[in-house]
């Protein structure tokens, strides 16, 4: 079973998707998920990825499939 998922057009595995919400590299990244909402700006599936920029750090972000909408948790 292949994770990878299509994000604006280009494979992305939960590394490099992560690194698309970050706009730079990451350490680590969980799985990519499905996430329950969908984009505010045009309404597109939204997908989920929790990773580690850092060391001591851990995020959840979210990014659209469709558009270049991205969101973290972070405060
Ligand atoms: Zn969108």
């Amino acid at each position: 079973m292949s994770e990878n998922r299509v994000v604006q057009g280009r494979m992305v595995t939960r590394k490099s998707l992560a690194e698309l919400i970050e706009g730079e590299s990451v350490m680590d990244a969980e799985p990519i998920e499905d996430a329950d909402r969908d984009c505010p700006e045009c309404g597109g599936d939204v997908l989920e990825v929790g990773y580690m920029p850092s060391v001591t750090a851990f995020v959840t972000g979210w990014k659209c499939q469709e558009c270049d909408w991205a969101e973290t948790d972070r405060e």
